[in-house]
């Protein structure tokens, strides 16, 4: 067996505050979301990370045909000479595309890239599929898999191949494609903060850091424990240029021929890294009620010959799937405390926990998986009757209070900084999200990750004083968030 297929073995959680980077593999092994694989670079989806990420698209994928988009699907090759097309694209890829050189035994006459992103295959496709404004615009989105050549294995954050959504739009007018843009910017912001409880910070690229090929990219940052920013979606205006390598041409309204105005967008998998990173804690994962593969799990305590309460449990939970909710009883022959403490550390967002004499009385007992131990509030008794409405309300409040601790910890950890030998030693202290007035020169940018490791992750407009750069004293165009990043 090559070294490679070995699982990390995990007898512990070690810390999360000793050592995020041991801490996250733990977890992500541990609470059975993903397996090491045989193929270096790329890991298992097991059941209960599967069910996670099916989460992440029901939520992300209504938002995206509430905002008018359809799914399609696309070809995982791409022949060579059409990805060459656009010159700062596959030059900003090539580094990075793996290639299909055979055909069984036959060696092809051209190579097939596996897609590393879907502009070229798509862009092609559309030059076809337009011919008039009235084509237009085209709003499509591809749920699928990705794959980029990458030596190293970290669950989510960076893996060789990897799942993610692309959105791909093409309209007649230059403000059409930047609304897009920033529309879809929003959806990822609103489903991080909405529904990951993930606070994110959104803004635009600096150049070194645009996306290959756009006229400008968009992300959403978050803030992980150790300092480090994750990016976690990003959108990019990609103008005219696809459109003119690709030739993707239509009529306008005068009659006359124009090139079409592309976008394209996506959020992968790693966006699950940062939920995961962002809310466990010592005992394991804390998911988020709405992305959590359980909502809550039913622990029933079975004394001598006495097993009323398993069959409380699984009539309650029937009721509860009956209503849509996502439960479980777990009915395993493990005493209580290993049950609880197994179901704490895959970060189910509430235990029901249930004996002989919640019978009796009719209650169970609901317990928080986002508070601490003896915490206000983290159990809660309640009447077989209510138990939905008040579990309902439960995982909002659960929902809620992750946002809230997040929230917390990002504002705790941007720092507004004007002093440029302050500026120089929090970024290399990994201090957090550093907020400072910026030239936007990349020479400058290229000297702070020079000198400290960290880039700026997004910026946004000044908010109108006259401003110096934090890094060289030339007068700042932007305000930019300054970081390490995953
Ligand atoms: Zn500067």
């Amino acid at each position: 067996m090559s070294e490679l297929l070995q699982q990390p073995v995990i007898k512990e959680i070690p810390p999360k505050g000793d050592d995020l980077s041991a801490w996250y593999t733990a977890v992500c092994i541990k609470a059975e979301l993903v397996s090491y694989s045989p193929v270096r670079g790329c890991v298992v989806l097991r059941p209960y990370g599967y069910a996670l990420w099916e989460n992440l698209q029901k939520h992300l994928d209504a938002r995206f045909k509430e905002t008018g988009h359809e799914n399609a699907y696309f070809p995982l090759l791409i022949p060579e000479s059409l990805l060459t097309k656009e010159a700062q694209h596959v030059e900003g890829f090539a580094p990075e595309v793996a290639w299909v050189t055979h055909g069984g035994q036959e060696e092809l006459t051209e190579r097939l890239a596996i897609r590393p992103t879907s502009e070229v295959i798509i862009g092609t496709m559309y030059a076809q599929w337009v011919q008039s404004h009235r084509d237009l615009p085209i709003l499509i989105n591809q749920w699928c898999n990705v794959l980029r050549w990458e030596k190293a294995t970290r669950p989510f954050l960076r893996t060789m191949e990897f799942l993610w959504q692309e959105g791909h739009t093409a309209h007649a007018s230059a403000q059409e494609a930047r609304e897009e843009t920033l529309r879809m910017l929003d959806v990822y912001q609103d489903f991080a903060e909405h529904v990951a409880a993930v606070p994110v910070y959104a803004g635009v690229k600096s150049a070194s850091e645009r996306f290959p090929g756009a006229v400008e990219t968009y992300s959403i940052e978050a803030l992980m424990p150790d300092g480090k920013a994750l990016q976690s979606a990003t959108s990019h205006d990609l103008g005219q240029n696809f459109s003119r390598a690709y030739d993707i041409t239509f009529t306008d309204t005068h009659n006359e021929i124009e090139y079409a105005y592309t976008t394209s967008w996506g959020m992968s998998w790693r966006m699950l890294g940062a939920v995961i990173m962002t809310h466990g804690d010592d005992r394991g994962l804390r998911l988020p009620p709405k992305l959590a593969p359980l909502e809550a799990v039913f622990v029933p305590i079975v004394k001598g010959g006495d097993d009323r309460a398993l069959a409380a449990a699984k009539d309650l939970a029937a009721r509860l799937r009956r209503e849509g909710m996502r439960v479980k009883v777990d009915d395993r022959d493990e005493s209580p405390g290993y049950r609880y403490s197994d179901w704490e550390m895959r970060g189910v967002p509430v235990r029901i926990e249930i004996g002989p004499r919640d019978v009796d009385a009719g209650t169970v007992v609901l317990v928080r998986r986002d508070k601490r131990k003896g915490e206000d509030g983290a159990k809660i008794t309640v009447g077989h009757a209510v138990l939905g409405s008040v579990l309902r309300e439960v995982l909002d409040q659960v929902e809620a209070s992750l946002f809230e601790q997040a929230t917390h910890f990002l504002r705790e950890h941007t720092f507004v900084v004007t002093d440029r030998a302050e500026f120089f030693e929090k970024c290399r202290n990994r201090a957090g999200m550093i907020d400072a007035a910026w030239c936007g020169q990349p020479e400058c940018e290229a000297l702070v990750k020079a000198e400290t490791g960290a880039t700026t992750r997004n910026t946004r407009p000044l908010d109108g004083d006259e401003l110096t750069c934090v890094a060289c004293g030339e007068p700042a165009t932007v305000r930019a968030y300054f970081a390490q990043s995953y």
